[in-house]
């Protein structure tokens, strides 16, 4: 047989969704050659089934070592799902972050069409019983049973019900013709369409009935109507509208409606711009100046400075020149608060994409941006890859954020990839932030980004004043076990706040009751069965909970250990502050913003609440700290102002700077002046007092010099190797194995050492960490852990052991 020429191309490599770093070759049909396009989805056998893939080069070469190549089935899409800029974009993380390629190309296709499609067999019932003989037992087996079955089934199916049958035979049988197969797959998410109703030129003939002449009246006076708005109206039913169709009164079409996650929001629309500050006004310019020709801009701003108004004039001149924006946000609660500002100064084409959304909103926003219906898109880490086309300017605000990381799977930053597809599309890119990252700052420091800075807040606003509560003198009072945790004077203080008619955030990064359930008599604290974590007592439900694997279980009411009851709660999370605070204050509100409390449209609303000033007091954790800009409110309180400070990490200091900064930023944004109380243990640790100080360029400039002393960013750069396994004696030895693979005379190599948190989801986890001046050799020995996982793939697997490879990892506990 002539294989060579059997297997002729063209040829497309596709990338399907698995941990492998393979691409998979599969030829094209002529008739599907127009469409088999870069960025489509197809459809290829793989196994016994059938997988979704997305098309990453076409070529005429027939690729070498490979024996027989299967033809792609189907071609999914007539646009590409991923345009080509940001398909490049994927390739260009696949290989900087060493991720799989399949894994990296599937974070740009919406969860909505990652369908699964199954092969389906039927019996062809149009061949000759004669040519039965030349069958082997097998085959006869599997043709008897499937003109049994009669309708068509999978192939795991047929193959289940005949132990001795393999998906070869299969495969004969429908070369052979006695079997035809199929592939059928579900659509996750139904395009929706919504019924438009319109008058025909049919006169009158009878009279209608009460409700049906509405209608007509209605239709001829405002044209064209959805069924939906009848409904709403006038309570119409579909039978009322049918009942016309059938009389030829009126006309029906289908029109294809996108979900609006947003239709709720209520925007009003600007009516004047705000006269820009002196400072606004040179950013704006600067950043106008370098739209056409691309770059990366560092926007040091302070709170409360007006960042986002800069943004909006940069956007608006990008939307003049045809072209679209870009914004990424640290934290999705922030969203409503941006979208309505955008819509209220440049009207609604916004699209925006996070997690947030429903999966339908979700896909109904991409198709909106696909489409090239909309010039902004904003969302969280994730909407770096919307299929934008045309884009003239990337926009990440809080650039310092931990959330543009990813911590697991495909670990990229999104801000980083960001400075990468303004390279590729030749767009601005802006970094914004009153806490820039150390990396950005040396970036700006050596050129190689411009630095913008608005040192003043608007309307000369001054910045917050800070109050050290030293929590060391706290009056321990015997009967009010809560004043360890809050301070009488920070109570009065909200107090106060509240009756002047003002809004009160308290901050404290630990939700849930209380942090440890304490036994009293043998001293044993509650932990997770598979973490090294203790439990967290939440009050609601009455259950402990491990914050790291989610597992919760009720309180229990005698110690595990020793079987006493002198079952104790300890530490604090904000549940037990919102308690405390409504009993001390009880006429006032309290909302709280958490995990817990809070996701997807119940997080809108308490921010809401919030805005419109039906709540007094928000308690939270992280959420309450980034971006908001609530004008009411005047007063701050932290705490637990030392608490990122104790992680064993060396961005800690940073971190707590940025932290501390950040939420002290949400006070004093209106007219009245902002307070920050700080409750702390440590009133003179040097990252404490460069906050109180407002000294960020002293804070910097100790950073830099230890970092520069040690080679940690940005003054070196770093991998990090993660091995986990549920095996502790394995996870040892393939951590130990790696160290010979590390060694290069540029690198310095720390650990293996036991990951702070050891053991999580049941697995015990080591970590290595190369270190060096450039980045080259980095990559080049992470080159050789890859190549270590692919070799030693059946080991692993056989062990159960995962090496997780984290570029420029965010934190190294
Ligand atoms: P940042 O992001 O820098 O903390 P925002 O962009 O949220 O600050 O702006 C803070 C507040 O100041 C917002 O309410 C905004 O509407 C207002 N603002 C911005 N620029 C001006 C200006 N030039 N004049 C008056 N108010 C402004
Ligand atoms: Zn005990
Ligand atoms: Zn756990």
């Amino acid at each position: 047989m002539d294989q060579k020429k059997e297997d002729k191309g063209p040829f497309a490599e596709v990338a399907l969704p698995l941990a492998v770093p393979l691409l998979f070759t599969y030829r094209i049909k002529k008739e599907l050659l127009p469409f088999a396009k870069k960025g489509c989805r197809v459809l290829v056998p793989f196994r016994t089934g059938a997988r979704t893939g997305i098309i990453v080069h076409t070529t005429d070469r027939r690729p070498k070592g490979v024996k027989r190549i299967l033809f792609i089935v189907d071609v999914l899409d007539r646009v590409p799902v991923i345009p080509p800029i940001q398909l490049k974009l994927l390739l260009w993380i696949s290989k900087y972050y060493h991720a799989f390629i399949g894994e990296t190309i599937q974070l740009a296709v919406p969860n909505a069409l990652s369908k699964k499609a199954i092969r389906k067999y039927s019996f062809s019932f149009f061949k000759e019983e004669s040519s039965q003989e030349e069958l082997n037992k097998i085959s006869q087996k599997i043709l008897k049973k499937a003109a049994s079955i009669q309708i068509a089934c999978s192939a795991k199916h047929l193959l289940a019900a005949i132990p001795e049958a393999k998906h070869f035979h299969l495969l004969e049988l429908e070369k052979a013709g006695r079997l035809t197969s199929q592939y059928f797959h579900k659509e996750k998410v139904k395009v929706l369409t919504e019924t438009m109703i319109s008058r025909t030129q049919t006169p009158i003939h009878k009279t209608p009935g009460s409700k049906q002449k509405l209608i007509i009246e209605f239709l001829e006076k405002h044209g064209e109507t959805s069924f939906q708005e009848f409904r709403e109206l006038y309570k119409i039913t579909r039978s009322t509208i049918k009942s016309l169709q059938n009389r030829n009164l009126i006309s029906t079409r289908e029109e294809e409606v996108f979900r609006d996650p947003f239709r709720r929001l209520h925007v009003e629309k600007r009516t004047k711009d705000p006269i820009l500050t002196v400072d606004q006004e040179k950013a704006v310019n600067r950043l106008t100046e370098m739209l056409s020709k691309g770059g990366i801009a560092l926007l040091h701003g302070v709170t409360g400075s007006g960042k986002t108004e800069v943004y909006l004039r940069v956007i608006r001149k990008v939307i003049a020149k045809g072209q679209r924006a870009l914004v990424l946000l640290p934290e999705i609660g922030l969203t409503p608060q941006f979208v309505g500002v955008f819509r209220a100064a440049l009207g609604d084409n916004i699209a925006v994409q996070h997690s947030g959304l429903t999966q339908g909103e979700r896909f109904d926003q991409w198709r909106q941006i696909r489409d090239g219906n909309v010039q902004i898109v904003i969302g969280a880490r994730s909407a770096i890859f919307a299929p934008i086309q045309k884009l003239g300017v990337i926009i990440v605000d809080e650039e310092h954020d931990g959330s543009f990381k990813q911590n697991d799977g495909v670990r990229y930053h999104a801000r980083d990839v960001a400075t990468v597809l303004g390279g590729l599309t030749n767009s601005l890119v802006i970094l914004g932030s009153a806490t820039p990252s150390l990396e950005s700052i040396k970036n700006a420091n050596d050129g190689r980004y411009l630095k913008l800075s608005l040192p003043t807040r608007v309307e000369k606003r001054p910045m917050p004043v800070f109050n050290v509560i030293d929590m060391r003198f706290q009056q321990q009072d015997k009967t009010n076990p809560m004043s360890r945790y809050v301070s009488d004077r920070l109570i009065n203080e909200v107090k106060n706040a509240v009756l002047r008619k003002e809004q009160v955030i308290l901050f404290l990064n630990r939700r849930g009751y209380a942090s440890f359930v304490n036994c009293d008599h043998c001293g044993q604290t509650l932990e997770c069965a598979s973490c090294d974590i203790t439990l967290t007592y939440h009050h609601r439900g009455k259950v402990v909970r491990c914050h790291y694997c989610g597992a919760s279980e009720p309180k229990p009411n005698k110690c595990p250990a020793c079987g006493s009851d002198k079952i104790e709660l300890m530490g604090i999370g904000t549940e037990q502050i919102e308690r405390y605070i409504q009993k001390e204050l009880h006429e006032f509100k309290i909302g709280r913003l958490d995990r817990d409390s809070s996701r997807g449209s119940r997080l809108v609303e308490i921010l809401n609440n919030f805005r419109r000033g039906e709540l007094d007091v928000l308690i939270g954790t992280q959420m309450v700290t980034k971006g908001h800009d609530f004008h009411n409110v005047t007063l701050v309180g932290v705490i637990n102002a030392d608490q990122s400070l104790k992680f064993p990490d060396f961005r800690a200091g940073e971190h707590t700077f940025q932290l501390l900064t950040q939420v002290a930023g949400r006070a004093g944004r209106g007219k009245q002046q902002g307070n920050v109380f700080l409750q702390t243990y440590d009133p003179m640790h040097f990252t404490i007092r460069a906050v109180l100080s407002n000294d960020f360029v002293g804070s910097v400039k100790k950073e830099f010099s230890f970092r520069k002393r040690l080679h940690y960013p940005p003054f070196g750069h770093l991998i990090a190797f993660q091995i986990s396994g549920i095996n502790e004696n394995y996870v040892f030895q393939i951590a130990h194995k790696l160290v010979p693979l590390l060694q290069h005379k540029l690198v310095e190599v720390l650990g293996p050492v036991k990951a702070s948190l050891y053991r999580a989801n049941a697995s015990f986890r080591m970590q290595l960490l190369i270190k060096s001046i450039t980045r080259k050799p980095l990559h080049e020995l992470a080159t050789k852990v890859l190549a270590f996982i692919s070799t030693q793939n059946s080991l692993l697997q056989r062990q159960k052991i995962k090496i997780a490879i984290d570029v420029d990892p965010f934190s190294t506990i």
